[in-house]
């Protein structure tokens, strides 16, 4: 589903007054605009509207379009007559596509605040000029927290103590997801565990079987590192996607917090996917032990070079029953620097507010990524029975979904063929 930012509707030109579709003129911060109205009964000058494309589609009440402008508009001023030139000079360098390696660094290294409020814009504009002000939300069911890996820095690893381990039955995943699309609207779903071999491949091309037979949704899998051949058979069986993130690209630094993993395997298989038509969600951690900026700025330029369609970054956050207990968390503000880097290079990814930000920033997080060039949320889905215990660190962020889940559009068909032509758009920007 989908949320743009509400326009006021300062002018209504229909001439056929009982034609459903009239012509009106809204504003908004970026001035005035013309589009046509579906049906909207009584609409007035004064009211509220959310519109796709050049179609208001729905009222809005005038407290939940504040509310919605509050939480998706950016608004600091910004002065940039006392900006540094070579700052300015490595922050433009994006539109001639010369963003370089050290440029990034230094975009990252920067301790200004007026510089960091200043990439965080050229950021949003970005974000504004190549997808408009569509901000997508999707869900995610964590449907197994057992897991076999050993990941320094995860609640969940295999001989973490104090974890109330359990399974989703096929049946109870297949009805999750259905509840969600039906009664809620949501039209992209990840399906997530840890890496569970409980779950045969035939087990999981059956889920995605019976999913895409009852319901209009697209389904990423989430399942960690299983053979190639399992994710051909899961796309075969109606998958679009892969949530699969690489951590980290420095080689020695992934070895040493994924013990019994490897650096080279992970990348082949993400290769491999890429090859077999998954539309690829991948990205790093913010605030490994012993990383650098400069690792950083090669995690970026590798999700450039992979082409990704979901990049997503995240600070590290300690948990107990692990050998990172005592790190201390990956900083919020270099996470946000990141995302914005992501969004200069990258002006069609779609690039989520990972609940790890929201987690350290709580709503203010998603906020600050929203105007910070991300352009997605993914409220968690796992029904409520399951959902303390998939606790990769603690305190994990639920926030509330109220605004989207009202106003994203998520009863119209629109929505889905809106995500449908993004995803087409993406694949296309990614070959
Ligand atoms: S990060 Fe994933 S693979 Fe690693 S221990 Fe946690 S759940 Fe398992």
């Amino acid at each position: 589903m989908c949320l743009t930012i509400p326009a006021k509707v300062i002018a209504i030109d229909n001439p056929m007054p009982d034609f459903p579709v009239a012509k009106i003129t809204v504003e908004d911060s970026k001035g005035a605009r013309e589009l046509k109205s579906l049906w909207l009964p009584e609409l007035k000058v004064g009211d509220w509207v959310l519109y796709a494309y050049d179609t208001a589609v729905r009222r809005v009440s005038e407290e939940d379009a504040r509310e919605i402008l509050e939480l998706l508009e950016p608004k600091k001023h910004i002065d940039i007559s006392r900006l540094d030139t070579g700052f300015v000079e490595v922050l433009k360098s994006h539109t001639a596509g010369t963003l370089s390696r050290d440029g990034i660094v230094r975009l990252l290294k920067t301790e200004d605040p007026v510089e960091t409020e200043t990439l965080f814009a050229e950021a949003n504009t970005v974000r504004q000029a190549a997808l408009k002000d569509f901000f997508c939300i999707h869900g995610i069911v964590e449907f197994s927290n057992h897991c076999v890996r050993e990941c320094h820095y995860c609640g969940l690893r295999k001989g973490a103590a104090g974890v109330a381990r359990y399974r989703m039955t096929p049946d109870e995943i297949v009805s999750t997801v259905e509840d969600a699309v039906r009664k809620r609207g949501y039209k992209l779903i990840v399906l997530q565990s840890g890496d569970d071999f409980h779950y045969t491949d035939e087990t999981l091309v059956d889920i995605i079987r019976r999913i895409k037979k009852s319901s209009k949704v697209f389904i990423f899998m989430s399942v960690g590192e299983r053979s190639l051949e399992c994710y051909r058979k899961m796309k075969a069986a109606g998958a679009s996607g892969s949530l699969f993130r690489f951590e980290t690209s420095n080689r020695e630094l992934y070895n040493s917090v994924h013990p019994g993993q490897s650096y080279e395997k992970r990348m082949k298989l993400l290769k491999g996917m890429k090859e077999l038509g998954y539309y690829i969600a991948s990205g790093f951690l913010v605030g490994l032990p012993g990383q650098t900026v400069e690792d950083i700025a090669e995690d970026i330029l590798m999700m450039k070079e992979m082409k990704v369609n979901m990049a997503s970054v995240g600070p590290f956050i300690p948990c107990v029953s692990t050998p990172l207990s005592a790190h201390p968390a990956g900083s919020a503000e270099l996470s946000l620097k990141a995302i914005a880097i992501l969004r200069l290079l990258m002006p069609k990814a779609k690039i989520p507010v990972t609940t790890a930000l929201e987690t350290i920033e709580s709503e203010e997080g998603r906020r600050l990524g929203l105007s910070s060039g991300a352009n997605s949320l993914m409220f968690n889905l796992t029904p409520e029975r399951y959902r303390g215990e998939y606790r990769i660190y603690p305190n994990k962020y639920h926030g509330n979904a109220e605004v989207w889940e009202k106003y994203g559009l998520f009863n119209e068909e629109l929505s889905y063929r809106m995500l449908e032509k993004k995803m087409f758009e993406a694949f296309e920007v990614a070959k």
